[in-house]
């Protein structure tokens, strides 16, 4: 007997924070789902930067249906206060929601999904469009159909070029042996790689300021080690934020840190640099700039990410042409507009294609904007599960928890086991004072300031 369109599951791409969100509201909603990931168990990519301390602590990392799914299995919350690594966000949280029992029969790992398309039907046919199955097809050829398509795949396995604009740098392909993506783990697994080397790192964002704090640290471990900073803007000030001055301490003393170092010379910052070129030559690498040419032993390009639509290109999708958002969305985390971002709570109007039943989610949803955080995720997850449901009344009810002050600590200290939030990090403004509960804009001030375009295109959470 054929399985008839309502009875389909909704497919979910992607078991990572807010793929698993959205299948724990989908189990709490007894709708029917598939979550497929790519990697062999939950949250591959935020395995990835395990060793990156998250600057919210784990009260805004979990969200409410994945809570209260959790408690019923038995599981302690971790202290709320705490800030934890990527790794204790994975072992501690993601790994015990994906086995709980509700959740684990219907992940499938291992299944990368390779194309969504409308069973019969390419994405110019209008007819009968939203009774027709969508059909999700994986990388081992098998084809799998669904009601309801929600991609929370991510951005990771995308980061943006070296190139200042927009496009690869000139020998930026055949120089990628000698090229690191966002985050290595300088301290840890990857040591040796950038140990008595010399590393530049270009970009401005968050993952730039992790690793070149990581690097300063192994510069006074291991003799020979050097750091270059490029940016291409022509001062690092929005880099370093207030500091003392900052209203946000934890941002300021990050700005400090990174301030201190390149004040002593264990940071060696070149400013005005536009990334070219780049040359492997001898067993190193030059990279050219406009304003000179630094020759190192590896780059780090921390760059920021890019969403990858070419695997949805079948639907029918409303993209905004700078963001790739939802161009409902796009004007609400706009970084030309939200440098220190208020973003106010969306869901599933402002995250809807013309496509019926296909939601992008999670940070994927924001294309190339930086500023995305779990807990806005979560609450997209919940919206959009709910317009899934047909109750929109719920999908609707849009809000984000967060409070005044502690979201987004920004100060990744490495050398502790226990660090907590220390609160007060993000301010309220008064367009948030102005609009009414419940609608709220939530204060999401981040830990850097964005720079827009180009190679220095970051400032948010997860550039
Ligand atoms: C270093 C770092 C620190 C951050 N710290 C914070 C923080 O403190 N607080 C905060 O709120 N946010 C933080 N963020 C931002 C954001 O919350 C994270 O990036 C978060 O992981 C996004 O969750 P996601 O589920 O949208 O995407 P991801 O975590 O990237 O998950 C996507 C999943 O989809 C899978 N996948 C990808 N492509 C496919 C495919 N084609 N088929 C099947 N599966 C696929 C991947 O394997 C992955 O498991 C941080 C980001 C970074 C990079």
């Amino acid at each position: 007997m054929s399985t008839s369109f309502d009875e389909l599951p909704v497919a979910v791409i992607g078991g990572g924070p807010v793929g698993l969100a959205a299948a724990a509201h989908l189990a709490e909603r007894e709708i029917p789902f598939v979550v497929l990931e790519a990697g062999d168990g939950p949250a591959a990519m935020v395995r990835q930067w395990g060793h990156v301390r998250l600057f919210s602590p784990w009260r805004y990392n979990v969200d409410a249906a994945a809570r209260r799914l959790l408690a019923e299995a038995g599981w302690v919350e971790p202290d709320p206060d705490v800030l934890p690594m990527g790794a204790q966000l994975a072992d501690d949280y993601l790994r015990p929601l994906a086995d709980v029992p509700t959740l684990k029969p219907h992940i499938r790992y291992d299944s990368r999904v390779v194309a969504v398309t409308r069973l019969g039907m390419d994405r110019v046919r209008t007819a009968d469009r939203a009774s027709t199955p969508l059909l999700v097809r994986l990388a081992d050829g098998d084809d799998l159909l669904a009601r309801a398509v929600i991609d929370a795949s991510g951005t990771w396995a995308t980061p943006n070029v070296l190139g200042a604009s927009g496009i690869p740098a000139h020998g930026e392909t055949q120089a990628a042996a000698y090229v690191e993506h966002a985050l290595p783990d300088v301290l840890g697994a990857d040591r040796d790689r950038f140990a008595g080397k010399r590393t530049v790192v270009v970009g401005a964002g968050h993952s730039a300021a992790n690793t070149l704090l990581a690097l300063a640290e192994l510069a006074g471990q291991a003799p020979g080690t050097s750091v270059v900073w490029a940016i291409r803007s022509t001062s690092a000030a929005r880099t370093y934020g207030g500091e003392a001055a900052d209203a946000l301490p934890a941002r300021g003393a990050l700005g400090s840190r990174l301030r201190s170092h390149v004040d002593d010379g264990t940071i060696e910052l070149v400013t005005g640099f536009a990334v070219q070129s780049v040359e492997a030559t001898a067993g190193r690498v030059r990279v050219s700039g406009g304003v000179g040419t630094i020759t190192a032993d590896r780059i780090v390009s921390a760059t920021g990410f890019r969403p990858d639509h070419t695997f949805v290109s079948e639907l029918r999708l409303d993209l905004d042409p700078i963001l790739g958002s939802t161009r409902a969305l796009a004007p609400l985390i706009d970084p030309n507009e939200h440098s220190c971002g208020t973003v106010p709570p969306h869901g599933a109007d402002e995250l809807a294609h013309p496509e019926p039943g296909f939601y992008a989610i999670g940070v994927k949803s924001y294309g190339r904007a930086p500023t995305f955080l779990l807990a806005t995720g979560y609450e997209q997850a919940r919206s959009v599960v709910a317009a899934l449901a047909g109750d929109w009344a719920a999908a609707r009810d849009v809000q984000l928890d967060l409070p005044e002050t502690g979201v987004c600590n920004s100060d990744p200290v490495l050398d502790s086991d226990t660090i907590t939030s220390s609160g007060g990090c993000c301010g309220t403004t008064a367009a948030a004072e102005a609009e009414p509960a419940g609608r709220r804009r939530a204060p999401l001030t981040l830990i850097s300031v964005t720079e827009t375009g180009g190679s220095d295109q970051a400032g948010g959470c997860c550039d």
